[in-house]
């Protein structure tokens, strides 16, 4: 049985690829807003339309967030971005301060 033996490499490498992929996902959902509204607006699409497309837009965020809501941080196993009700998309797990690219610097230590 291991204690509190730090975290094997693998392990926190696999964690913060996933930790990664829900951020990714997020900003990416985020990002599309825009564009998706012109391209829209250039389309003039009637308003019930865009009404559905907004609503997806919206249904892939709450999808995005909610993911990103529940991932956990390899090395702490507390969700990464998530303390308590507050939801922090920031670059740290905000219980260990574990980076979301530490696994890729962590060569030279
Ligand atoms: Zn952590």
């Amino acid at each position: 049985m291991k204690e509190h033996n730090p975290v094997e490499p693998e392990t926190i490498a696999a964690g913060l690829g996933k930790v990664r992929k829900t951020r990714w996902i997020l900003w990416a959902t985020i990002a599309a807003y825009l564009p998706g509204l012109l391209i829209a607006l250039q389309l003039a699409l009637s308003g019930s339309t865009m009404t559905v497309l907004f609503g997806t837009w919206v249904f892939l965020l709450c999808v995005a967030v909610g993911l990103a809501t529940i991932v956990r941080c390899p090395r702490c196993h507390k969700t990464f971005h998530t303390n308590g009700p507050t939801f922090l998309p920031v670059r740290r797990c905000v219980h260990c301060g574990l980076h979301v690219t530490a696994d890729r610097t962590a060569n030279a230590a």
